[in-house]
């Protein structure tokens, strides 16, 4: 069996968490602990635990879940915005309600850039143009 550097190492217990939390870069991590990234990344592939990748698995499914729970989030806004759009036509007094969905969009689209951003981003202009035609229409005005 091939001598591994990293299981060798002293501090192979910090470079395995490190490796798994990604608390720090491969590049970092290499640099920190005086080991090549070629013989890291030959470790994390062949000799970590699979417990450990299955937990980073896990990590990897979960940040999907919640990319399309944001999608999920915006299609309730933009359902919200067309509601107080049609409500609109009735009446003027809806700038606080507008100004909740802006507040909430923004939100959003901080998560976007951290998350899928793409589909998200398109979302975000769907809702956003319905926005910008309801004031071009005068039904209120911001
Ligand atoms: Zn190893």
């Amino acid at each position: 069996m091939a001598l591994c550097s990293i299981c060798e190492h002293l501090n192979r217990a910090a470079i395995d968490k490190a490796l798994v939390t990604r608390s720090a870069s491969m590049r970092d991590i290499a640099g920190q602990y005086g080991v090549s990234r070629s013989a890291l990344s030959r470790h994390k592939a062949n000799h970590l635990p699979r417990l450990v990748q299955a937990a980073e698995a896990a990590e990897e499914a979960q940040a999907v879940t919640s990319g399309a729970a944001l999608i999920d989030e915006l299609d309730r806004l933009l359902e919200r915005a067309l509601a107080i759009l049609e409500a609109a036509e009735g009446s003027g007094q809806l700038r606080v309600a507008l100004q909740a969905i802006r507040e909430a969009r923004e939100t959003i689209k901080a998560c976007a850039e951290l998350a899928m951003a793409a589909e998200l981003e398109a979302r975000v202009e769907a809702l956003e143009a319905q926005i910008v035609e309801a004031q071009r229409g005068g039904v209120w005005s911001v």
